[in-house]
């Protein structure tokens, strides 16, 4: 299905990249809010966010202050002249949202993997005119992602963004979130006029990785950055590790370096050609190397010889391993290479064999 979409304009804020929404993980105090969004508007930052209602994963956590903290958002508007938005997970939220003047919408990880809550959210927001951004489902699943933004366009909402925040995963390695890039980047082939924008904040968990995560979104095409800001981080109610000062996000976005999106395709265009002509000697090669194998194949089948023999295969995972270093090839890569040749090598010679 082709999603009808529009671009997320908003009077006042910058076409160029990236689109920039800053502000606290949670609202928790009026003053809290008040300033961390006047910190953060004094630094040119157009669009605060602020969890008004938390997902937590147990009970027992501060699960957000509720409908007063609208109120406080409202403020931020008036005072501050920024957009607001802030997550919606179910009806009750958005009708008080909308009510309040939240200016955009965005839907939790959480939420996003339940196509029951993306149905009841649709359906409030029939007829509603107001950008929503649709967090990736904690499990990465591309297809359920892209099933809650058609439920949200098929309700006739076409400022749509997407939020990538990584993916929960056993093996942690150093971040919350996996970031599982190829995610987003499929996501971009499959419907390029959609905004998406990276959450660092969430997928590093911790502030240190914030600034090469948002460096890392621009140069792999993001439009935009949704970073979590406050006032005093480390006193955060909820994800106080990840949450950076908005001066220090000041610094982080001043230091990025934007490179052009546009400029990529007839740029590039002699370097393609010798990419395409690297890949087909590539293929050619890889051709030979099974001819040979097969004829290795015709010969161990006369000899009646095994097809595997593992002191020749360690040799070559060896021998070209340590070739591919000094290259400059990574061993992980060169492995997984040979493995793989190697693999269909053995398949054409059971081939041979089973004729
Ligand atoms: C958040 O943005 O504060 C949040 C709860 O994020 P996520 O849904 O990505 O976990
Ligand atoms: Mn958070």
């Amino acid at each position: 299905m082709e999603l009808d979409l529009q671009p997320i304009k908003l009077q006042g804020v910058s076409e160029d990249r990236p689109l920039v929404i800053a502000g606290p993980c949670s609202a928790e105090t009026e003053e809290q809010v008040m300033t961390t969004a006047k910190a953060l508007a004094k630094n040119g930052i157009k669009i605060f966010r602020a969890g008004i209602w938390k997902p937590r994963t147990k009970p027992g956590g501060f699960e957000g202050v509720g409908e007063p903290g609208l109120a406080w958002m409202k403020r931020v508007k008036e005072e501050t002249g920024m957009y607001v938005t802030t997550e919606v997970a179910n009806t009750k939220h958005v009708e008080a949202a909308l009510k309040a003047g939240i200016d955009l919408l965005w839907i939790g990880a959480r939420t996003s993997a339940n196509p029951f809550a993306m149905q009841e959210i649709a359906d409030s927001l029939k007829g509603v005119d107001i950008p929503v951004l649709v967090k990736n489902p904690v499990n990465p699943d591309l297809e359920l992602w892209i099933g809650a933004m058609e439920r949200l366009n098929n309700a006739g909402i076409r400022r749509l963004g997407a939020i990538h925040r990584g993916f929960t995963s056993s093996e942690k390695k150093i971040y919350r979130n996996l970031p599982l890039w190829h995610i987003p980047i499929e996501l971009r082939r499959r419907i390029p006029d959609l905004t998406i924008i990276c959450d660092p904040s969430h997928m590093g968990g911790k502030r240190e990785l914030v600034a090469p995560l948002c460096q890392q979104a621009m140069d792999l095409g993001f439009d935009g950055l949704i970073v979590e800001s406050h006032c005093s981080p480390e006193k955060a109610w909820s994800d106080a590790a990840q949450q950076v000062t908005p001066d220090i996000l000041d610094y982080i976005l001043n230091l990025l370096v934007i490179r052009d999106v546009k400029y990529t395709t007839e740029s590039l265009a002699e370097l393609r050609k010798q990419i395409d002509e690297c890949d087909e000697s590539l293929i050619q090669g890889l051709a030979k190397r099974m001819r040979v194998a097969r004829e290795i194949g015709t010969y161990k089948k006369e000899h009646n010889m095994a097809i595997v023999q593992t002191g020749r295969y360690n040799e070559i995972l060896e021998k070209r391993g340590s070739q591919g270093a000094l290259c400059g090839l990574g061993s992980d890569f060169v492995r997984v290479v040979f493995e793989a040749i190697h693999s269909e090598s053995v398949r054409q010679q059971l081939e041979i064999l089973n004729k």
